[in-house]
């Protein structure tokens, strides 16, 4: 059984070395350690997402020192949905695991989550504990998964992210999926299939920055919420007509105010209130509307997710490699 280590790096070159050599120990103790008489060896596939530092350079160094390592590196940074997608369609192994260049995840769950595949799961999915997460923090995400899952069609669990081991048929099933917006946490829960769940021990960073900045965050917390469902344009329309709903009883009332009492000077405050409150809604509303069109836009294009720059392997997809050109040039009929 051949598993693949999936490692989407961008500007990584702080930890790309200890995190190979890390996960090499760790997959070397449990090559011996196996019971089962099935061989297990393993593969690397990284994911170089255009950084802008030494992480190119470390990986084509340490697929000349390692055999197992292949590299694919993006022409430019295309974010991290597109660099495990790379990973995921390069990737050779019976069964994949993605994992953080950031050590963030523990390699030592490796072996777990290939004895837990063994008794026939396909997706192995390590849950992040919130232990030592500020309490503001933890109380945010709550809130967050409790609103993502009223609305969403598939169930998104607090703490479970993209550290998880795919069977290949899991993993050639989100591969398949060739949305341009991918929320791979819907994604991964989408396609489904047998799947169990552990808990971990959140680490904290080994070395580097992490790329989410507080903006990042609320933004793919809204594409998590816009880009799996259409409930929110469900939620547009309730929300409209309870308001007209509002707006008729309240004509009625005023009306019944002039038959009975006569004209009563209209308030300017109430008029304010409601012109500036309708506006909002109606503001949203359109903001919704737009964002699923933003989203049909990008899909209509139909571009690649990413550009291959340079590789040591033979790559998919739209490539910009050496490898690939001269193959080109042949293939053009010469007079
Ligand atoms: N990453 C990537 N492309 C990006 C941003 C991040 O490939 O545009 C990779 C990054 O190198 C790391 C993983 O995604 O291996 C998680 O990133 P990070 O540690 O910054 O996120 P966090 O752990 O803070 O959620
Ligand atoms: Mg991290």
């Amino acid at each position: 059984m051949l598993i693949s280590i999936v490692v989407p790096c961008y500007n990584e070159e702080a930890v790309i070395d200890r995190f190979h050599e890390r996960v090499a120990q760790e997959t070397s103790t449990l090559d011996l350690g196996s019971e089962s008489d099935s061989d297990v060896s393993f593969e690397f596939v990284f994911v170089d997402d255009g950084s802008s530092d030494e992480t190119l350079p470390h990986l084509s160094r340490l697929a000349d020192k390692d055999p197992r390592v292949r590299y694919i590196s993006f022409s430019r940074n295309f974010g991290k949905e597109a660099a495990m997608l790379a990973g995921l369609e390069h990737a050779a192994g019976d069964a994949l695991v993605i994992m953080d260049a950031d050590l963030q995840h523990p390699p030592e769950l490796i072996s777990r989550m290939v004895e837990l595949h063994r008794e026939g799961y396909d997706q192995v999915i390590a849950r992040r504990t919130r232990k030592g997460d500020r309490f503001s923090r933890t109380l945010t995400a709550r809130a967050y998964y409790w609103l993502i899952n009223r609305f969403m069609d598939v169930e998104i669990v607090d703490g479970v992210g993209d550290f998880r081991l795919l069977s290949r048929r899991a993993a050639d099933s989100v591969a398949a999926l060739t949305e341009y917006n991918r929320f791979s946490k819907g994604l991964f829960a989408w396609v489904g299939f047998p799947s169990t769940t552990f808990n971990y021990e959140n680490a904290v960073r080994e070395e580097g920055t992490s790329k989410w900045s507080f903006g990042k965050l609320v933004n793919y917390g809204l594409d998590g919420l816009l880009s799996f469902n259409n409930k929110p344009l469900r939620a547009a329309v309730h929300l409209g007509v309870t308001l007209m709903v509002i707006a008729a009883i309240y004509a009625v009332w005023i009306v019944g105010g002039v038959l009975t009492q006569g004209v009563d000077t209209p308030g300017y405050a109430t008029l304010l209130v409601v012109v500036t409150a309708l506006a909002g809604a109606q503001i949203s509303m359109i903001g919704i509307v737009g964002e699923y069109i933003g989203r049909i836009y990008y899909e209509v294009k139909r571009r690649p997710h990413y550009l291959v720059k340079a590789s040591n392997t033979p790559t998919v997809g739209v490539s910009l490699t050496e490898s690939a050109r001269p193959e080109r040039r042949v293939s053009r009929p010469v007079r």
